[in-house]
């Protein structure tokens, strides 16, 4: 190819150019508006449409107070039929073998999770908390010691263990409580509403815990998940390979099923 040299004018003007964009925008341009006018798309000049003014945008109202109330939550209310959230909760935690490995899944597949803590496993594992806090995950308060029989002693001793999580947390809003071994009593129903956490069940049980096999336990969340549903594993209390297997199956099947994780 020979060289014109760097001032010649190229064989094919360059369309991008001011002249070139200018000239070809209004050249194309005048069919169209015409065409457009002819479809009653546009308003030809001085005749505005009488179409109404469109609605003022909302205004955005501050978020309500959360209300607790003194009702074991089980299920999320939906917002409706294309609403497919559901909570993912981890119990008796944090354990530094087992959160950790969760924890990776949960952030590989997008996922969130509740983490229903134990203080004084909290206080043995510090930097598994801050872990699971700074990858945005929620704290539930699960009490101080996981005193299954805590309904039974006296109110400075329930509201002490009702409110140990949060105290070890301080700036992270612990929203939910769950009493140890599930044991509703109505003294352990107040004091999570006096602290101001919503007293936090379960729908889908796998029984994790038992250790029935990894298949087992995504075969029982399969059954039982539904939209809404706040599902009850475990990252504490024993050796927890078969939930960590468990996951690496369900997180990929709830995203197919159009499954979205979230905060209770
Ligand atoms: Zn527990």
């Amino acid at each position: 190819m020979r060289r014109t040299g760097l001032l010649s004018r190229p064989a094919h003007p360059d369309p991008r150019t001011r002249e070139g964009l200018f000239r070809g925008a209004a050249a194309d341009r005048v069919p169209a508006l015409l065409a457009a006018l002819a479809l009653g798309l546009i308003a030809p000049l001085g005749t505005r449409a009488a179409e109404p003014d469109p609605p003022p945008p909302p205004v955005a109202a501050p978020a309500p107070a959360r209300v607790v109330t003194p009702v074991v939550l089980s299920d999320l209310p939906l917002a409706g039929p294309a609403d497919r959230r559901i909570v993912l909760t981890f119990d008796d935690g944090p354990d530094p073998t087992w959160t950790p490995q969760i924890l990776d899944l949960l952030i590989a597949h997008g996922a969130t999770a509740t983490f229903c803590m134990v203080g004084t496993r909290m206080e043995q594992h510090p930097a598994v908390v801050a872990r699971v806090v700074n990858a945005g995950m929620t704290i539930c308060a699960h009490s101080r010691t996981h005193d299954e029989q805590l309904a039974d002693k006296d109110p400075q001793t329930i509201a002490a263990e009702v409110a140990d999580v949060a105290d070890r947390v301080p700036g992270v809003a612990v929203q939910t409580f769950r009493a140890p071994g599930g044991n509703w009593q109505p003294s352990i129903l107040q004091a999570s509403v006096a602290h101001g956490m919503q007293p936090l069940g379960w729908a889908v049980d796998p029984r994790d815990w038992k250790r029935p096999g990894p298949a087992a336990i995504v075969a029982e969340v399969q059954k039982q998940i539904h939209p809404g549903a706040i599902v009850l594993l475990h990252d504490g209390g024993g050796t927890r390979s078969q939930t960590v297997e468990a996951l690496r199956t369900l997180l990929p099947w709830l995203a197919e099923q159009g499954y979205t994780t979230a905060a209770p």
